[in-house]
């Protein structure tokens, strides 16, 4: 792991002493939209430090999150495996290949991460402070602004059979749109679990691709809106199949098991065993993948009672990435403000419809043009100069982002900057 020290002093004159060990951003969580928040504060010269979680595999807090546990992405733009391949043969890329890519990028401009698990952080009760983040190592960080990237866990059926096959190929996935695509030429078809919206969706999206969807739920009423389960419904390629659960899964030989040794000993999905809720019975039905689609839980259990959240449990944003209060937080000066200051968040942790890496990615980068925003207005109070003076619109600083005269700028040019803007507002004034 790269480091690059600490970030103290650079941005709040006179206090560096004092802060000596506070950072300007640390990011929590290195999805998507934890490595974009990294590399654009990076390139902004905030030195972030950038948290990546390292505990448990399944609940996606391993560093890299979700896309670790897919094989192939084809719909990020611009993630192609080789770009002078001809238009027929371009491939995607693996999910790892794209995080270690995201990873590098961040590195290089200057970012530092830590593979610790965030067990505790205080948001609330240091309005416009300093907030405090702790790990299960013990190490305590300091920061004026965080970027929550913790991201959602897919629900998984809880058999034993399930690890054995998930991700990587395996047959078990989370996600249609990432994962559909490698069952369009399976002979025996994909199941997908659940009755919610998402069920529908992903059986309505695989039938595109794939011959035969299983729809495989555990009662005969539905939690799936009307249009949802009637467009499944509907569609021939979809057989339904009620009173129904998984009760283990049974392997086939890898098909690259002949061609590759390292296959030689893998299995992929060969059928799922159904089990008859009233029954009890048993029954192997042969399938080529199973997409488990039981809905995704929100990792924000570390913020409970200090933001907003949905009734779901995302984390809700004023529009502009900014996390709001909970009416619980232990602070009431905090409960009585619109937004936490400098505390943003970005990517599956507050988005529910979209959850693509690509819309994780562009959250990361708005939360990260707004945290750069937030620090240089802080900046600009600290040393004293008019709000008016300082053109610090998110606009202004997303435009920066694409200036190569920025790339060279660092924080002390930048207050020169706000101070000569200061100074030229003030004789415009005068005259
Ligand atoms: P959901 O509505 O909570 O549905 C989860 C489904 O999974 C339920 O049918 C549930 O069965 C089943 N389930 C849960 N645990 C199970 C287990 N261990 N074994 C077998 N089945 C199990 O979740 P969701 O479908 O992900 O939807 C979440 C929210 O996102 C909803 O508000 C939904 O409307 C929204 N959403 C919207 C769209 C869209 O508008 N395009 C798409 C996707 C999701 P029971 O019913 O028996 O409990």
């Amino acid at each position: 792991m790269r480091n690059n020290g600490h970030a103290d002093g650079h941005l709040l004159n006179g206090t560096a002493e004092k802060n000596s060990d506070v950072r300007n951003v640390v990011i929590i969580g290195s999805g998507p939209a934890g490595y974009t928040a990294a590399l654009y504060t990076a390139r902004a010269n905030l030195s972030p430090l950038l948290i990546a979680g390292n505990l448990d595999p399944k609940t996606s807090r391993i560093k890299g999150g979700q896309l670790m546990y897919t094989s192939d992405i084809e719909n990020f733009p611009g993630a192609v495996a080789d770009r002078h391949a001809d238009v027929a043969d371009v491939k995607g890329v693996s999910g790892p290949d794209l995080m270690g890519s995201m990873e590098k990028q961040a590195l290089h401009f200057g970012a530092e991460m830590i593979e610790e698990f965030v067990t505790e952080v205080d948001l609330c009760s240091a309005p416009g402070n300093v907030y405090t983040v702790r790990t299960a190592d013990g190490n305590e960080y300091r920061a004026r602004s965080i970027i929550i990237a913790t991201g959602a866990a897919a629900r998984t059926l809880g058999i034993e059979a399930e690890n054995r096959f998930f991700g990587q190929g395996g047959g078990v996935s989370t996600c249609a749109t990432c994962d559909g695509h490698s069952y369009r030429h399976s002979e025996n078809g994909v199941a997908v679990v659940g009755g919610g919206d998402s069920a529908m969706e992903e059986a309505s999206y695989l039938a595109r691709i794939v011959k035969k969807v299983y729809l495989i739920h555990r009662r005969e009423e539905f939690r799936a809106s009307k249009i949802m389960l009637s467009r499944a419904q509907e569609n021939p390629k979809i057989e339904f199949l009620l009173h129904s659960v998984i009760d283990d899964i049974k392997g086939k030989p890898h098909p690259a098991a002949a061609a590759n040794a390292f296959f030689k000993d893998k299995e992929v999905v060969g059928a799922a065993v159904l089990k008859d809720t009233r029954s009890g019975d048993t029954r192997e039905l042969p399938v080529d993948g199973i997409f488990v689609a039981i809905g995704h839980t929100p990792n924000t259990e570390l913020f409970k009672s200090q933001l907003k959240m949905d009734e779901a449990g995302y984390l809700e944003h004023d529009g502009r990435m900014r996390a709001i209060p909970s009416i619980t937080c232990a602070n009431p000066e905090m409960r009585r403000l619109e937004h936490v200051p400098g505390v943003f968040v970005a990517g599956d942790v507050s988005d529910h419809i979209y959850r693509q890496a690509i819309t994780a990615a562009g959250m990361g980068c708005q939360a990260a043009i707004e945290a750069e925003r937030y620090l240089a207005e802080s900046m600009a109070a600290q040393i004293g100069l008019p709000a008016e003076a300082v053109d610090i619109s998110p606009e202004s600083i997303a435009q920066s982002h694409w200036s190569s005269e920025r790339d060279q700028m660092d924080a002390k040019t930048i207050v020169e900057r706000i101070e000569e803007g200061a100074e030229k507002c003030e004789t415009e004034m005068a005259q």
